[in-house]
């Protein structure tokens, strides 16, 4: 079932998505007069017919939408916002930090995302053929996300309201810098990809992004653990309930990742590429010399390990290009 009504404003609706996640799940809540969409899916005909049907399960019509809350500027999220603003004069929201992020990279200079995303693997040690690979990837995915025109922005800690939707705004760096979660007052999180209930959401380290992305995503793991959350809506997966379980089994994993990666660095240090091979060992066979694995995800988690690691003081980064780590110290 692509739409399913959770409560009488609300409905869940999944937006099929050409990555290995499959899906990605909006939520629409029906306002005084209207209607909210939390995040928007990616821009495809299918995926508005999808929306327009979730809105008429609830006796709306999308003409009825006031605004798109963005949780993050990933494509799968942020896709089909602009059509949506274009088409019912909707606001589309960020947190302030992510909005000139998003603006950026799928508005004024789309070029500048496949560049971080090419830079990232090069500095990384990535071999050309597949660094060629992933650009035209990244390339391809531009065409489902539309560009946006003016939007709006929340900060951190403020209580957004509108037109009756009531949530407290937090920021959650560490899967993107700028990601936030929304808690309304019955205690329904929608938590974007924050925390998902199936699998361990990908944090990645890019050139031009904050620098410790792992340590960002732990901090922020621990600063929402304890809020009143009855149920989590997160952005893919089913929505769950004990919220801070689940919170906990990601710390955990985490930590043990953490400990896998230490162990994996060789005495003489190798790169983020040749550690997120030893990592992932089972997504890397090649088929047609390409590895079966998104390998920005894959090399950018890898890094992100590597960096905490530094931070921890467990790792050493040389200067070098391709940056090489190598273990420090022993067990902890
Ligand atoms: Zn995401």
């Amino acid at each position: 079932m692509s739409v399913e009504v959770l409560a009488p404003d609300l409905v869940r609706v999944r937006l099929p998505v050409p990555f290995p996640l499959g899906w990605v799940n909006v939520y629409g809540i029906r306002t005084a007069t209207g209607a909210v969409l939390v995040d928007s899916g990616l821009r495809t005909p299918e995926a508005l017919a999808l929306l327009e049907e979730g809105f008429g399960a609830l006796g709306l019509t999308l003409r009825s939408l006031r605004a798109v809350v963005v949780t993050h500027a990933h494509p799968d999220h942020v896709g089909l916002a602009g059509v949506l603003q274009q088409h019912t004069g909707a606001e589309v929201y960020f947190l302030d930090r992510e909005e000139p992020v998003a603006r950026r990279i799928w508005a004024e200079d789309p070029a500048s995302r496949v560049r971080a995303i090419t830079g990232m693997l090069r500095l990384h040690g990535t071999p050309p053929v597949w660094v060629d690979e992933a650009a035209r990837q990244a390339e391809r995915l531009r065409d489902l996300v539309s560009p946006f025109g003016p939007a709006r922005t929340v900060r951190d800690g403020e209580v957004f309201e509108l037109d009756g939707f009531r949530v407290q705004v937090r920021w959650t760096p560490g899967h993107s810098d700028g990601h936030m979660v929304l808690l309304d007052s019955q205690g329904r999180l929608f938590c974007g990809d924050h925390v998902l209930p199936d699998i361990s959401p990908n944090i990645s380290l890019y050139p031009e992004a904050r620098p410790d992305p792992l340590g960002d995503y732990l901090a922020s793991l621990r600063a929402v653990r304890d809020l009143p959350v009855r149920t989590a809506y997160p952005g893919h997966g089913d929505p769950f309930r004990g919220w801070a379980e689940r919170v906990d089994e990601l710390l955990e994993h985490h930590r043990a990742r953490l400990h896998a990666a230490w162990e994996l660095l060789p005495p003489q240090g190798c790169t983020a590429f040749e550690l997120a091979r030893r990592l992932f060992a089972e997504h890397f066979q090649e088929r047609d010399g390409l590895p079966q694995v998104p390998l920005p995800l894959a090399v950018g988690e890898a890094a992100a390990h590597l960096e905490r690691l530094v931070q921890e003081g467990r790792a050493a980064r040389d200067g070098s290009v391709p940056v090489r780590y190598r273990p420090v110290g022993g067990l902890t």
